[in-house]
């Protein structure tokens, strides 16, 4: 019999626990051609979300626990579902039960018909039209940096065959985007549709500061795109300098006008400061990047897990390169 791990992240998801084990109880029952696995990830809760976990887990052994040493981010908690899963294919869903349990047996249809990865696309937000609008933007804006195609109104909800799960678990960067992994590692895709469901209880992680980081780092780890616009604005302010000074020369010698010397000036140096600001911010996102990534330390640290997966392996500070 094949199996299927759900993998569920959660921070301070307290409220909703009750429901995701009605649910996850009631996705086995109804798809009894298949082994279960769910896969709770605790990322560092501090409401007593991990009680209620291995609660779930001592009455029911195919729930299994994840904790996490601190809240290391939804990224970093997937990257660790995908080492602990044990599943013949992988969804991944949020553990506030805003995916509808409804699609799990369309995405398993089409992975029996061997597609890799079945993604869930939001058919409508119930977001408001600001976090909608900038999303659109910036799916709009990564996708016009890259040919891969990035697929949009597409979160983390999806079934990931092994494949794609082994794929990912050699990409151990620490500074994640993994909704741009997705695209990257390819494979064979489906898109199917769902609507989000409103969230049941407790309030989303997910502050302002947070998205812009968010935003940034997926920029920064898809594509080195804006390093090129950094030297292509350099070589448009030169050229427009260049034309400038000769416009200059040319009125004051032939024209013998006058120049306006102080507004000038202040406007050059101005833009000059403004585009090299700019340049250094540019390159100080990658630096930075870098600086995360040379370190090399394990994406995160385990204080427990329980389940089934084989005791000897320790993923957590598995660093090997896809060598
Ligand atoms: N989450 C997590 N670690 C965090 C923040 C969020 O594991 O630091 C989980 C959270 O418990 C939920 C999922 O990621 O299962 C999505 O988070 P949330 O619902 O807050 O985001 P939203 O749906 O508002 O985008
Ligand atoms: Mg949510």
């Amino acid at each position: 019999m094949k199996k299927i791990t759900i993998l569920l992240p959660a921070y301070n998801e307290v409220e909703t626990m009750g429901l995701l084990e009605h649910s996850m109880l009631q996705v086995a029952e109804q798809n009894p051609g298949y082994d279960w696995e769910f896969l709770l990830v605790n990322d560092g809760s501090t409401d007593g979300t991990l009680q209620q976990m291995l609660r779930m887990h001592n009455s029911d052994a195919r729930f299994c626990v994840v904790d996490l040493s601190r809240n290391y981010g939804k990224e970093i908690a997937m990257m660790a579902g995908f080492d602990y899963a044990t599943g013949d294919a992988v969804i991944i869903m949020d553990a506030d039960m805003q995916h509808p349990v409804s699609v799990i047996p369309e995405m398993i249809h089409y992975w029996e018909q061997g597609f890799d990865d079945v993604y869930a696309q939001r058919k409508s937000s119930n977001e408001g039209w600001l976090k909608r609008k900038t999303s659109q933007w910036y799916y709009r804006l990564l996708q016009s940096f890259t040919s891969i195609p990035i697929q949009q109104d597409t979160g983390d909800f999806r079934l990931l065959d092994r494949t794609c799960v082994e794929a990912l678990k050699q990409m151990r960067e620490v500074e994640r985007n993994t909704k741009g992994m997705y695209s990257w590692i390819g494979f064979n895709k489906k898109g199917i549709t769902y609507e989000q469901q409103e969230r049941q209880a407790g309030a989303s992680k997910w502050r302002p500061g947070a998205l812009v980081n968010l935003a940034l780092n997926g920029i920064t780890s898809y594509t080195t795109a804006p390093l090129r616009l950094a030297s292509i604005l350099g070589l448009i302010v030169s050229l427009v300098a260049f034309v400038y000074l000769v416009y200059i020369i040319v009125v004051t010698n032939v024209c013998g006008e006058p120049v306006q010397g102080y507004p000038t000036i202040m406007v050059t140096v101005l833009f000059l400061g403004g585009v090299q600001l700019l340049s250094l911010g540019i390159l100080g996102e990658y630096l930075g990047r870098v600086f995360n990534e040379v370190k090399r330390r394990p994406g995160y640290f385990v204080n427990s897990y329980n389940g089934k997966r084989e005791s000897n392996e320790h993923h957590s500070q598995d660093l090997s390169p896809a060598s």
